[in-house]
């Protein structure tokens, strides 16, 4: 499904916040926004490398590739448009809204569908239309099969002030009533501690305080945060603060995201050596979402050599024979 002619998606869209931390300095911030002069194609991905539209999508916005999950995009659109955004093709067209009834018909497919025990809203910005992130939670909260409920969003970075109006003050009241009932966890997308200013982390505390489980998803992005130390900081800030990183990604082999895709030795080789740094819950899960297939699937770290499961090399890189702490069972 094309929306866009060629190269006229993703149109730059900054938001006031984002562009004042750009003017402050940030380069990491700065890359993530600016529409580059002229786009890389290094490679030829295709638009929709995992297929959401074309193979997986039986309703308007609901994507069900796993069985007991689904995605659902309640809209294209987004408070800023972030260029490496995977759902490129698409984002800030208005073709994505869906309509009032277009959402009961999205909560009509899941109630119709009791193996989905678990639904993330997302988009898009799965809060920027927050009437509708509203109308979709009072709907699955009516729902008896939906055990758990998500939602992606990067409202907190893009505008922390927007949490200070009416109707997302209505939204966190919402939360706070859902989160008693129902586990309701919020991921927040984040890839670079310049992105994790005071008031950001204050709004990602005010969802907290609804009783919401807040997470956070990151891309690996060439020349923005393919570095250990910056990954440290973002991870461990986080952590400090109460937030689990939940996702680091490989970033998709999506159109335009050529010039973005970092080496992966590279960086399985940061995640090797994150996992000796970090404590546990500051360290995500590193997946690839595998295109022209299903799964998120973790690529295995450095300290397994060769895909053997009899050694492996601990944090110090020491060899360890598996074997050998292996006790026969007696009979
Ligand atoms: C990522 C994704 C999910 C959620 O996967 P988790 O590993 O459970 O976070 C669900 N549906 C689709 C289509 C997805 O892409
Ligand atoms: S907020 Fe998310 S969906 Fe929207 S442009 Fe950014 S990465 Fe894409």
């Amino acid at each position: 499904m094309q929306i866009f002619k060629k190269g006229e998606n993703m149109k730059e869209r900054i938001p006031p916040y984002v562009q004042k931390l750009i003017d402050k300095g940030s380069i990491a911030i700065k890359l993530q926004f600016k529409k580059p002069r002229r786009e890389t194609n290094a490679y030829q991905f295709p638009e929709d490398p995992l297929g959401e539209e074309e193979r997986y999508t039986p309703v308007k916005g609901i994507v069900h590739k796993f069985k007991n999950r689904v995605l659902w995009k309640i809209t294209y659109r987004c408070a800023g448009h972030c260029q490496i955004c995977t759902r490129r093709r698409q984002i800030g067209s208005p073709e994505g809204d869906l309509t009032y009834e277009e959402i009961e018909a999205g909560a009509d497919y899941i109630r119709t569908h009791p193996e989905v025990h678990d639904v993330i809203i997302s988009g898009g910005d799965g809060m920027y239309p927050v009437h509708d992130t509203m109308h979709a939670l009072d709907l699955l909260m009516k729902i008896e099969s939906v055990k758990v409920i998500r939602i992606g969003t990067r409202m907190p970075f893009h505008s922390p002030d927007s949490f200070r109006t009416k109707p997302f003050k209505e939204l966190l009241k919402k939360m706070r009533f859902i989160a008693k009932r129902r586990p309701l966890y919020v991921f927040v997308h984040m890839n670079h501690p310049d992105e994790l200013t005071r008031k950001v982390l204050n709004v990602l505390k005010l969802i907290k305080r609804t009783g919401a489980e807040v997470g956070t998803q990151t891309v690996f992005l060439k020349g923005i945060n393919d570095n250990v130390d910056a990954l440290e900081h973002l991870f461990t800030t986080l952590y400090h603060n109460g937030i689990r990183p939940y996702y680091i990604y490989r970033c998709d082999y999506a159109d335009g995201l050529g010039g973005r895709v970092c080496s992966f030795k590279e960086e399985k080789n940061i995640m090797t050596e994150l996992r000796k740094r970090l404590s546990g819950p500051a360290y995500p899960t590193y997946i690839v979402d595998v295109a022209g297939g299903k799964g998120k699937i973790p690529p295995p770290l450095g300290f397994w050599k060769n895909s053997g499961t009899r050694t492996c090399f601990d944090f110090e890189g020491e060899k360890i024979n598996l074997t050998l702490t292996r006790k026969k069972a007696k009979r």
